[in-house]
């Protein structure tokens, strides 16, 4: 045993024993130095070895438990990671995990200072150091000696020895043991850590590079592969490694590529870097775009060798085809420019619509293209550079450019960026629109004439309102003074007139003696030229009554038959004195006929008589038809006719046609003009169809809807 027990050391011991005793105790502690620090020299299993190192200084040092504490990342908490207990002493390790360094803090100032702990008797601790002196007794123990432990110089744990037997003064020995221990440990413990995070740094490497999309390859002397990522390999190009590994990179390389592999890898050996776009052959022999980016290192062998980046970017060519044969193929001249201004490129249709050569545009400032483009469209230049940035491009603008040929077109241009070899660039896409313009302008112009158009129009037909409704007015103050007047004058002319007329009845009667022949016949021309008179105030009041509305009829339903017999009879010696025939047809059965009585006599009077007067011999009929809504009349003669030239005449006022036989027959003019108001006026209509010297027909109808008036007033 290295330590001596206090009684021991008390003096029942002997000196030269005592001497003996220590040399060999020594030589013990150095053959544990030696076998300690050889366990640690190759780390194959850390852990095993301190667990092995622990027991050995347990035994030599005859404590109850050898312990090694270690503390986490934060420094907050310890965790006893592996322990020796002697016989008997049960184990600790399992509840001593997590110990907050706050609970211990005497402790932990300690360890933390660099300090031994050496606690002979539990006893011997101060006040401060209360919460361990408690928390080391409950585990039975009577002395402790620890130190700390250094990893990297910093405080990361502690090594100790408990007594739980008796309370003992450690030795010298021990101490060195525990001293050097912590120090062979300490330094273990470190290279551990260097290992292990060696280890991980690797490992993620080799995740990074195994699972990396993009192909990750060494080149080395004539192009041959040394190293090749498995997993992109297999993805991207369908080989394994082991097809690669050795082979020269431009057997995999297209054949058109090859030339500009060897250029570039040859320039990139020398220069150190390099980046190329080339066409590698898939294990199924398709061809597939990869851009290549090289860096040459010098290798442990001191060869210099090139790690390849490769990435697929078959989309983005296949991207760039489909756009370059857009781009060619527009109907839209297109132009692409760099942030600098300058056109880039442009494509066919340029020709087509400036007029100019493509290289004409080509590498020239957009804003020095003065000859074509105007002062607007350089400010729109200048929103679209000011806006790439924030991509917030302008809206398209519609100007004018003049081409080569000197004419102007319409445009509209619009922008925009794309993605071109990995360069951004803006793209100006003009649409010819002067057709559309042209359309625009024209119904433009065709609008403002239309307008101006409309204006005037507007304006002559305002004007000719106005100048109608004066008219109008005009019309209606002298139809009303003219229905006032007349409705005034007709007593005022018809009274002379039947007293004229009565007066010469009695004098023709020879009331008042008896006159001569002369007499009588001037007594007959005075009658019926008061009878003219008369017949035309009435026409004309009528007349003027139905133009100013106030001639109301009086629908009745009445015996047409009847009404015809009437009529026949008052017309007979008209009709009997010339020797006409008068016939009715369509009255056989009786027919009732919704009308105002006192009109439809006056109309079939005025017809009839007319007929008579313009016939000389033959017939007179009168016609009665009914349809579903009318009554229809025809009043048929064969009398004198009347000329074609004189069908406008027939129903205006004071007209008469004009001729010797019409001349001789008494009439105003004004007969059919009244009619044809009357019949108007029960909503029916009149027309006529006559013949020169063969005879006319004149038909009229009166709807029988009149019917249905009359019963509801009836109602
Ligand atoms: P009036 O009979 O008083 O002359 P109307 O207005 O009744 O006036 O007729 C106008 C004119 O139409 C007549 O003057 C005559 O010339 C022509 N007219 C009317 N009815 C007939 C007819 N049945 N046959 C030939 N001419 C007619």
């Amino acid at each position: 045993m290295i330590y001596k027990e206090n009684e021991i050391v008390k003096g029942t011991v002997d000196e030269i024993k005592e001497k003996e005793k220590t040399v060999k105790d020594w030589s013990i502690v150095e053959t544990y130095i030696s076998t300690i620090s050889s366990r640690f020299v190759v780390n194959i299993d850390i852990g095993e070895d301190i667990n092995a190192s622990l027991r050995d200084m347990g035994i030599l040092s005859g404590a109850s438990r050898v312990y090694l504490f270690l503390f986490d990342k934060e420094q907050k908490v310890m965790n006893n990671t592996h322990e020796w207990c002697a016989e008997g002493i049960s184990p600790q390790i399992q509840i001593l995990q997590n110990l907050e360094f706050k609970m211990f803090s005497w402790w932990m100032k300690q360890i933390e200072s660099g300090n031994i702990i050496n606690i002979s008797n539990l006893s011997d601790l101060p006040d401060e150091a209360k919460h361990t002196k408690e928390f080391l007794e409950l585990q039975g123990v009577k002395s402790v000696l620890v130190y700390p432990l250094y990893v990297k110089g910093v405080s990361a744990g502690f090594i100790g020895f408990n007594n739980n037997l008796t309370t003992i003064k450690w030795s010298e020995e021990a101490f060195t043991i525990l001293r050097i221990s912590s120090q062979i440990i300490g330094k273990a413990l470190e290279r551990d850590i260097i290992e292990q995070m060696l280890k991980t740094s690797e490992e993620k490497q080799r995740l990074i590079i195994e699972n990396i999309y993009d192909l990750i390859s060494i080149i080395g002397l004539h192009f041959k592969f040394e190293y090749i990522n498995e997993n992109s390999l297999k993805n991207l190009l369908g080989y394994t490694s082991k097809e690669i590994i050795g082979r020269s990179c431009l057997d995999f390389v297209h054949p058109k590529d090859k030339d500009k592999t060897i250029e570039s890898l040859t320039t990139g050996f020398r220069i150190g870097i390099l980046t190329i776009e080339i066409r590698i052959r898939h294990k199924e022999g398709n061809w597939i775009w990869f851009e290549c980016r090289g860096q040459t290192f010098t290798n442990k062998e001191g060869a210099t060798n090139t790690l390849l980046i490769s990435r697929d970017i078959s989309d983005r060519k296949s991207a760039e085809k489909r756009y370059k044969s857009l781009f060619e193929n527009s109907p839209n001249a297109i132009f692409l420019i760099n942030f600098k201004g300058m056109v880039i490129d442009a494509n066919s249709t340029t020709k087509k619509l400036f007029g100019y050569e493509k290289e004409e545009f080509k590498d020239k400032l957009i804003s020095n293209l003065t000859n074509i483009f105007t002062q607007e469209v350089k400010h729109f230049f200048k929103l679209v550079f000011r806006a790439s940035f924030s991509k917030d491009f302008p809206k398209p603008i519609e100007f004018q450019v003049k081409i080569k040929s000197g004419d102007l077109i319409w445009v509209i241009l619009q922008a925009s960026l794309i993605k071109q070899n990995k360069k951004t660039l803006i793209q100006f896409i003009f649409q010819d629109i002067t057709e559309k313009k042209k359309g625009e302008l024209i119904t433009k112009k065709f609008k403002e004439e239309l307008e101006v158009e409309v204006q005037k129009r507007t304006k002559e037909l305002n004007d000719a309102l106005e100048q109608q409704k004066l008219y109008l007015d005009q019309i209606v103050i002298s139809s009303q003074i003219k229905t006032q007047f007349m409705a005034t004058m007709s007593h005022e002319l018809r009274t002379p007139l039947n007293a004229i007329i009565g007066f010469t009845d009695l004098l023709l009667e020879g009331v008042y003696g008896e006159l001569n022949e002369e007499q009588i016949d001037f007594m007959n021309d005075i009658k019926s030229s008061a009878e003219h008179q008369f017949d035309m105030i009435k026409h004309i009041l009528d007349i003027s009554k139905i133009e100013s509305g106030q001639l109301n009829l009086n629908i009745q339903k009445f015996l047409l038959n009847s009404m015809v017999e009437q009529i026949k009879s008052t017309l007979k010696p008209l009709y009997s004195k010339k020797n006409l025939e008068f016939e009715v047809k369509g009255l056989d059965e009786e027919k009732f006929v919704s009308a105002d009585p006192i009109r439809f006599k006056e109309i079939l009077i005025n017809l009839l008589s007319n007929a008579i007067k313009f016939t000389l011999d033959g017939k007179i009929t009168l016609i009665f038809k009914g349809d579903y809504y009318n009554w229809i009349f025809k009043v048929r003669d064969t009398g004198i006719g009347i000329a074609n030239k004189d069908f406008p005449l027939i129903f205006k006022e004071f007209q008469r046609v004009e001729s010797t036989f019409v001349r001789s027959v008494p009439g105003t003019g004004l007969g059919l003009s009244l009619t044809k108001r009357l019949i108007e006026l029960h909503g029916g209509e009149i027309s006529f169809f006559s013949v020169l010297g063969v005879g006319s027909t004149f038909t009229f109808n009166i709807p029988k809807e009149l019917e249905g008036k009359t019963k509801l007033e009836n109602n």
